[in-house]
């Protein structure tokens, strides 16, 4: 499964989640951006741990990470790594993050490299 970011046409940007004007360039036409799939594998900037969870996430503690990506875009996802060290390589994958009552939510989901 694929997670697609949007790559500006004009000076090749990387953004996620979508954006009306590139953060590059400031171009806001409607097509200014081609679908790239997502840069999965990053490094570890920062990461707390969850303890108060609503009961459909199913596990006590959840960690949480914000990863800079090898293109330099930055974003959130759960860790499943055992001790989880700043600065730590990362690879990524789309996984069910949580299952809804109609709908299962997926989300990025980063392993110890
Ligand atoms: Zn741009």
């Amino acid at each position: 499964m694929e997670v697609y970011a949007y790559k500006c046409r004009k000076c090749c940007h990387v953004h996620y989640p979508y954006k009306m004007i590139c953060h590059g360039c400031g171009e806001n036409k409607h097509d200014a951006f081609d679908l790239v799939p997502m840069t999965k594998d990053g490094k570890l900037l920062t990461f707390t741990i969850v303890h108060n969870l609503p009961p459909d996430f199913e596990v006590p503690t959840l960690a949480i990470g914000i990863v800079e990506l090898d293109d330099g875009m930055r974003i959130m996802g759960q860790l499943k790594v055992q001790e989880p060290e700043l600065g730590m390589k990362l690879k990524g994958k789309v996984e069910v993050v949580r299952h809804g009552d109609y709908t299962d939510y997926h989300g990025m989901v980063f392993y110890a490299a």
